[in-house]
């Protein structure tokens, strides 16, 4: 008998760029150290970007209190938590993101705690963030990869380079509000940037099993 392949489906999406605004950016203009602009556009070695923004971190005196405070003024990007309840109505989702779980929290509050799977800081008695730990490297890849080994068809959706293995491990991959660049080096992907447009190509697949 031939296999009929996987009939559940997991969507996994990206945080950053497609349902909230970028953190350190946000950092960046509410501390006033324009060094922390800098992402994996400019730098695209992470360890070294991460240790960059650990040392203006020092520079400036700024501690985990202070980045929380900036996060915690943030909110999601228009229309993100109603696509993403939308979403989650109809299928299990999980956001996959290389940001940190302290730096999540108070986002995800607003997003009604989804579940989220990304990384996390080391912070001192002091407060100040010293290190980073990455819970492994290419997390999102790894685990559009586990969710197949758990017999999931798998749906994703990403804005960036991070997310482009993800995208290609998962059956259908989506750009959500990529940058140019970004598309035009991975035009096997469909890049949309309207809620609507990807949920409805999103439920189109789900209604395909
Ligand atoms: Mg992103």
């Amino acid at each position: 008998m031939r296999d009929p392949g996987p009939t559940q489906t997991v969507v996994t999406l990206d945080v950053e760029g497609v349902l909230i605004p970028e953190i350190w950016i946000a950092v960046a203009e509410r501390t006033g150290v324009d060094g922390l602009r800098r992402t994996t556009r400019d730098e695209p070695d992470y360890d070294v970007l991460m240790r960059g923004r650990l040392d203006l971190l020092e520079q400036h005196a700024l501690t985990m209190a202070d980045v929380t405070e900036v996060i915690a003024g943030m909110s999601p990007l228009d229309g993100a938590a109603a696509f993403l309840d939308e979403l989650r109505s109809r299928t299990q989702v999980i956001l996959l993101s290389d940001t940190f779980e302290e730096f999540a929290r108070p986002l995800m509050a607003q997003l009604g705690w989804p579940t989220v799977l990304c990384h996390r800081l080391e912070v001192d008695d002091a407060d100040r963030i010293v290190d980073y730990r990455l819970r492994q490297p290419d997390q999102k890849r790894r685990a559009v990869a586990a969710l197949h080994g758990l017999n999931y068809r798998v749906l994703a959706a990403g804005d960036s380079y991070n997310d482009t293995t993800m995208l290609s491990e998962a059956d259908h991959g989506f750009l959500f509000r990529a940058p140019t660049n970004v598309i035009e080096e991975f035009p096997q992907f469909p890049a949309l940037t309207e809620y609507d447009d990807l949920l409805e190509r999103l439920i189109g697949l789900l209604r395909e099993r």
